[in-house]
């Protein structure tokens, strides 16, 4: 049966494309199997940062691998915090300090200007260097001001304005049939039968 390497050593994120990706005829790993696996994202794009960590795990595992990078961008501050989505409040940042930074950002702009989409890039690496990219977007607002509990990083201040609810006030079920990580999957999935 042929394999496909996640490229994360995050278990929840592993079992997030685990769980989208369904019931498969390949076996799905994640890099906490090759845990000497070192990968350094230098690139400034998140397309460039899903290429060097699909590459990098593709060349040290000789398997298929299917890497993200993922990020928000707020388009009044141009992009913002863009790659460095993570570390915005800084390299030891908590989600906390980085969505305070963020609310800082935008203090005075009122709630129709705040608009801003999660970007989800994949790259999907084989062996013998076939390489094909996906991207997912989720586009909202940002919130006046934290809510709920669900979820993960900028979660508590990504508004849905439709449902007039944040991410984080939404199941994670719910997250996950909508979110940037489930689009860009779904796009993916018809390269996938190269692994069959
Ligand atoms: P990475 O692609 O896992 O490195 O994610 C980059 C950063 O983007 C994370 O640390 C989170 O702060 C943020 N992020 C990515 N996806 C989401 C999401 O679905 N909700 C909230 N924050 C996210």
């Amino acid at each position: 049966m042929n394999t496909l390497v996640i490229a994360t050593k995050n278990h929840g994120k592993f079992l997030e494309f685990k769980e989208m990706l369904g019931p498969a005829s390949f076996s799905i790993v994640s890099l906490i199997d090759f845990h000497h696996i070192e990968i350094q994202e230098t690139g400034s794009t998140f397309d460039e940062n899903a290429l060097i960590k699909a590459t990098t795990v593709c060349r040290e595992t000789g398997l298929p691998t299917l890497a993200d990078d993922s990020g928000l961008e707020v388009h009044i501050l141009n992009g913002e915090p863009g790659v460095l989505t993570a570390r915005y409040a800084g390299e030891h940042a908590t989600d906390e300090d980085n969505i305070n930074k963020l609310l800082e950002r935008l203090e005075g702009v009122p709630l129709d200007k705040r608009r801003a989409q999660f970007v989800c890039s994949l790259a999907l690496v084989f062996p013998d260097g076939q390489a094909f990219f996906e991207r997912g977007i989720l586009e909202g607002l940002i919130a006046l001001s934290p809510r709920g509990t669900e979820g993960f990083g900028y979660d508590p201040i990504f508004l849905l304005p439709e449902q007039n609810k944040t991410l984080a006030e939404i199941s994670i079920g719910e997250k996950n049939r909508i979110s940037h990580r489930a689009r860009a999957l779904e796009k993916i999935k018809k390269h996938l039968f190269r692994l069959i």
